[in-house]
């Protein structure tokens, strides 16, 4: 069975785009040739076609429209006009509110077109905002009760950019009807269940209390470095990127980016703190508790650790 898709971009810097040309597991070549994808129209994929004409075959019915992937935020201003981002003078909000009940399913591609990322960040003057949430607020362009022809609300594939095999694991899923469980975000469960923080190289530094204060270190970036790896449910770590690498093990600190509220206002390299511990704890941890465990951890740990002597 062939899986017809529209990838449209709205308010978009084409990271997602990147990634998914960046895709090894499934690659793009195995989503056309193994999963019978067929891009009716991408911006850099489908030089053949012109937008303007699968636009008139899907809203004619001529052409089945199954996936609609949206990459980038919604721009609803001026005045709710949307006439900032245009396609021949017509607002791209207008042809998404078109496309979207034709569609068997519909992905926000990234987290500006879940919700609203980037573009959305204050004092958003575009007025952006995702195509069902507004961070993390239900509503967006579509509401919060749209729901595609599948029954599924917009399937949220969340990261600045999405994770390149995060993105055609999906599509792979929806083009062979697999079953597609979402979270309270309506992400795509099996690749938000876990945090960065799991899998992370520099986890026993993290364990024993030893934290880097400055960048290009060995140890954990969470207490001075700004690391929101243990609050952010993405799959960096359990799949590399590339096959080879992930921020923290480059080097840098996760900015949970696959998170509603990116990019927030706080400085991506700092850990804002009350008192000496981090204003925001690893999911689930009780403050009362913390300190305790984290000196008594410090107190334990093995000199090889204390020494930084493993490689992260
Ligand atoms: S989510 Fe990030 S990568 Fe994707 S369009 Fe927005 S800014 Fe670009
Ligand atoms: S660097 Fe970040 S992800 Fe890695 S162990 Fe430390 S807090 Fe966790």
């Amino acid at each position: 069975m062939m899986a017809n898709i529209v990838w449209m971009q709205t308010g978009a810097c084409s990271g997602d785009t990147m990634a998914l040309l960046c895709a090894d597991r499934p690659s793009v070549e195995n989503l056309t040739q193994q999963y019978g994808i067929n891009f009716l129209w991408h911006p850099s994929l489908t030089a053949e076609r012109r937008f303007g004409d699968v636009l008139e075959a899907v809203t004619s019915g001529r052409e089945k429209l199954d996936i609609l992937c949206i990459e980038g935020s919604l721009m609803i201003g001026p005045n709710g006009s949307g006439l900032y981002d245009t396609w021949k003078g017509q607002a791209k909000i207008d042809i998404v509110r078109q496309l979207a009940p034709l569609a068997t399913h519909v992905v926000a591609m990234g987290t500006c077109a879940a919700f609203g990322g980037v573009h959305a960040a204050g004092p958003n003057p575009t007025d952006c905002t995702g195509l069902q949430f507004m961070k993390d607020e239900p509503g967006g362009l579509l509401g919060p009760d749209w729901r595609s022809r599948s029954g599924l609300p917009v399937i949220n594939v969340a990261g600045c950019p999405a994770h390149p095999n995060t993105i055609t694991k999906v599509l792979a899923m929806l083009a062979e009807n697999e079953p597609l469980k979402l979270d309270a975000l309506n992400r795509p469960s099996a690749f938000f269940a876990s945090l960065v923080h799991q899998g992370c190289t520099r986890n026993e530094y993290h364990e024993y209390d030893i934290e880097d204060d400055v960048l290009g270190g060995r140890a954990c970036m969470f207490f001075s470095l700004g690391c929101r790896g243990p609050q952010t449910e993405a799959p960096c770590n359990t799949e590399l990127w590339n096959g080879r690498s992930s921020k923290t093990r480059a080097g840098v600190p996760c900015f949970g980016c696959t998170s509603p509220d990116f990019p927030s206002d706080r400085d991506l390299f700092v850990t804002p703190k009350i008192g000496v511990v981090p204003k925001f704890l690893p999911l689930g941890v009780a403050r009362a508790k913390y300190m305790a465990y984290k000196n008594l951890a410090r107190a334990a740990a093995p000199e090889r650790v204390v020494k930084r002597e493993m490689e992260p």
